[in-house]
C-alpha cells in the first residue's frame, strides 16, 4: 500500500492519434516557427531572416508549425523570396497538410508550370495570373520537395529523436500513443527495439500505400487484438487513408460552402476509388482509419466502410479521424455501424474563434468536434492532439472538452457539446485503448490489465475545470515500471 498523500491515481493517458515519429524527427531536424514562439507575423519574418543569415549557403531553410490562422494568413512565394531568392525555403503548416515554399525550392523540386492535381490530391496554389503562389497542398505534393529538403534520417538520428520523444511523452503522463500512418514499414524493426523497456507503448497504423508490407505483420496481432510485438511495447492496429485536407486552409471537403465563399474543398479520392481502397483493406483483414475533416468526406467514408465491412466487423473497430464537422445524422450512422470518431479537441482551444468568424460561421462551429452529441447518442469517441498539429498533452484536451473555451478570445464554442470530466478522461484512457485494439490490456485500472498509470498532483474531478490543464504530472508508470517522476 502506498499513500499518495492527496495525489490522484488515474489510468495512464493514451493519445489515439499523434504523429509521434514525425514530431520526434521534426524536433530533431527542423526549426519551430509556430505561434507559441512567434505570435505575430513580424516576429516570424524576423526569425526567418535570422535563420537565413545563420545557415550555410545553399542549405535548405526548413520550418514547421506555421499557423496561418494565428500568425497572419497564408505565407506566399513572394514573401519567402523576400527572405531569400537563392536559398530554398520550405515551411510546413501546423496542420501538416500544407506548406509554403519559395521560388528556389520550386526550382529544385522541378515542379512543371502546367502541373495538375497529383494522385492522392496533392496540388499547388496559383496566383490570378496562373503562376505558382508558393502554397503546396497535401502529402503527395509536399513529397516533391521533402525528398530534396530533408537531411538523411540515419538509424542513430532516428533513435536519438525517438528516445527524446518518449521522455517528453512520459513527462506529459502518456503511457501509450498511436502513430496513425506516418511511419514507414522499414522503421518497425527499430521501433520494436526502441520500446523494449523504459518507454511508453507505441501503437501504429500504416498508410494504405503500405498495405502489402502491413500484411507481413498480420500474424503478430493487429486490429481488434493488437498484441505487442515480441520483446517490445509496439503494436500494429490498422490502415490509414487521408480522405481530405484541413479546415484551416479550406481543404476539408464539406457539403456546404465555407463561410463567405463558394468553396467546399474536395476529397483526396473520388468516392468510387475510396470504396475500392477500403474494400482492399477489409479483404486484407485490417480495420481502417479514414481522416475526414469535412462532412462530405465523412459521408464518403461511411459509405465505403458500410459497403466493405457492414456493421461491427470482427476485424476491429473502424475509425473516422478528426470527424471535425460530422453532422448529427452521421453520428447516428457511426453508432449503427460500430464506427467511432476521434476528435482533435485542441481545435476548439486554438481555432474555435477563427472557425466561427472566418471558416464556418457560428451555427456550424457550435457543432465542431461534437463530443456532447456522442455522449447523448451513446457513441464511444476519443480525444487526440494530432501532435505536432497541436501541442501534445491529454489534460488540455480534457479541459477543453469540459469547458469548450477557445483560449484566443475566451469565448465558449458550442456549450451544448461540453462533456463531464469523467467522459473526457475516458476519451483519453479506456476509449483510446479500445480505438487502438488494446482495450483488453490497458486503459483502465482493473485486475488482469497491465499496470499503466499516471499520478497527478491534483484531482481533475475536484479542481476548477479551467485549471485542469495546469495540473502537474507527478509520476508515470508503464507495465509496472516508472517512466517519469
Ligand atoms: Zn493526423
Amino acid at each position: 500500500m502506498i499513500d499518495l498523500a492527496g495525489r490522484t491515481l488515474l489510468p495512464g493517458f493514451i493519445d489515439p492519434h499523434q504523429h509521434s515519429c514525425f514530431m520526434a524527427l521534426f524536433e530533431e531536424l527542423l526549426t519551430d516557427v509556430g505561434f507559441t514562439s512567434y505570435p505575430t507575423r513580424a516576429d516570424l519574418i524576423a526569425e526567418l531572416k535570422a535563420l537565413d543569415a545563420k545557415l550555410p549557403a545553399g542549405e535548405w531553410l526548413l520550418g514547421y508549425n506555421f499557423d496561418n490562422l494565428l500568425q497572419g494568413g497564408d505565407l506566399s512565394m513572394a514573401e519567402l523570396d523576400g527572405i531569400s531568392k537563392d536559398r530554398p525555403i520550405f515551411i510546413w503548416y501546423i496542420n501538416m497538410h500544407d506548406a509554403a515554399a519559395n521560388s528556389a525550392a520550386f526550382k529544385i523540386a522541378a515542379i512543371p508550370a502546367d502541373v495538375g492535381v497529383l494522385p492522392g490530391g496533392g496540388h499547388f496554389g496559383r496566383n490570378p495570373d496562373g503562376s505558382f503562389n508558393g502554397l503546396v497542398y497535401e502529402e503527395s505534393a509536399m513529397l516533391k520537395f521533402v525528398t530534396h529538403a530533408m537531411p538523411p534520417i540515419t538509424p542513430p538520428v532516428f533513435a536519438k529523436a525517438m528516445q527524446d520523444y518518449f521522455k517528453a511523452s512520459a513527462a506529459l503522463g502518456y503511457t501509450a500513443t498511436h502513430e496513425p500512418g506516418t511511419i514507414q514499414p522499414a522503421w518497425i524493426e527499430g521501433l520494436t527495439k526502441l520500446t523494449a523497456s523504459g518507454t511508453g507503448r507505441l501503437s501504429a497504423s500504416l498508410m494504405y500505400e503500405n498495405l502489402k508490407a502491413a500484411e507481413g505483420y498480420k500474424n503478430l496481432g493487429i486490429g481488434a487484438k493488437a498484441t505487442l510485438f515480441p520483446n517490445s511495447r509496439f503494436s500494429l492496429f490498422g490502415i490509414k487513408i487521408v480522405g481530405d485536407g484541413s479546415n484551416q486552409t479550406l481543404t476539408g471537403a464539406q457539403t456546404q460552402p465555407y463561410l463567405n465563399t463558394t468553396q467546399k474543398g474536395s476529397p483526396n479520392y473520388p468516392p468510387d476509388e475510396l470504396m475500392k481502397m477500403v474494400a482492399e483493406i477489409k479483404a486484407a483483414g485490417f480495420p481502417v482509419q479514414i481522416h475526414c475533416n469535412g462532412d462530405a468526406t465523412v459521408d464518403d467514408a461511411l459509405n465505403a466502410i458500410e459497403a466493405a465491412y457492414g456493421a461491427n466487423p470482427t476485424t476491429g473497430l473502424n475509425r473516422i479521424e478528426h470527424s471535425t464537422m460530422a453532422r448529427p445524422d452521421q453520428l447516428k450512422r457511426m453508432k449503427a455501424l460500430g464506427v467511432q470518431p476521434s476528435f482533435l479537441m485542441n481545435h476548439v482551444f486554438f481555432y474555435g474563434a477563427a472557425y466561427r468568424d472566418q471558416i464556418f460561421g457560428p451555427e456550424r462551429t457550435a457543432f465542431m468536434d461534437p463530443a456532447g452529441a456522442c455522449v447523448a447518442e451513446g457513441l464511444p469517441f476519443t480525444l487526440h492532439t494530432d501532435a505536432p498539429c497541436s501541442p501534445p498533452g491529454a489534460l488540455r484536451l480534457v479541459q477543453t472538452a469540459v469547458t469548450r473555451v477557445c483560449d484566443v478570445d475566451k469565448s465558449v464554442i458550442g456549450p451544448d457539446q461540453a462533456i463531464s470530466v469523467e467522459n473526457a478522461l475516458r476519451a483519453v484512457t479506456l476509449a483510446a485503448a479500445e480505438q487502438t485494439g488494446q482495450g483488453d490490456r490497458i486503459g483502465s485500472l482493473e485486475t488482469g490489465k497491465e499496470a499503466d498509470f499516471v499520478i497527478l498532483e491534483e484531482d481533475p474531478f475536484k479542481i476548477a475545470p479551467d485549471a485542469i490543464m495546469g495540473i502537474k504530472i507527478s509520476e508515470t508508470w508503464v507495465a509496472g515500471e516508472k517512466t517519469f517522476g
